[in-house]
């Protein structure tokens, strides 16, 4: 399966060969800032999945912490891909600029302990206070790792 996303202008565009990783809604207060919004839908891939199709040198980073560069659209603002210099092999995309939909659905919301109290998450999905075991817990639950 290949996706393709766009920042808001449409300047920036990317691709990536599915499938994704596991789905969350992100609830801590970075993605809520960054978002501007009750929570972050995103999910992991291998930078091997993922490549830039236009616009890359409009991209704007920020070191949001110690491993983790955040990308944005320097011209609209949308944001775009995280990269992790602790694991570069990783990066996570917001579900919100894909263009086709993907087929999976989010698994879960995580950092639930730092949700907005203005925002009730109201599904029935799984609740975790912060991230479920650690990034290695959730590599090994990719669906194209699995026997
Ligand atoms: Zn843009
Ligand atoms: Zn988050």
């Amino acid at each position: 399966m290949q996706l393709t996303g766009r920042c808001l202008c449409e300047a920036i565009s990317y691709q990536i060969e599915g499938p994704l990783g596991p789905i969350f809604n992100c609830h801590c207060s970075k993605c809520r800032r960054w978002h501007g919004s009750a929570f972050r839908t995103r999910a992991s891939i291998r930078s091997s999945q993922f490549r830039w199709l236009s616009g890359e040198h409009l991209l704007s980073r920020f070191k949001s912490s110690d491993n983790v560069t955040k990308t944005f659209c320097s011209v609209c603002g949308s944001n775009l891909a995280s990269f992790y210099e602790n694991d570069p092999d990783l990066v996570g995309i917001a579900l919100g600029g894909l263009e086709q939909d993907p087929g999976q659905r989010p698994l879960a919301h995580i950092f639930a302990a730092s949700k907005a109290p203005w925002h009730e998450i109201s599904d029935d999905l799984p609740q975790f206070a912060e991230w479920p075991g650690g990034e290695a817990q959730v590599r090994a639950t990719r669906q194209d790792d699995n026997p």
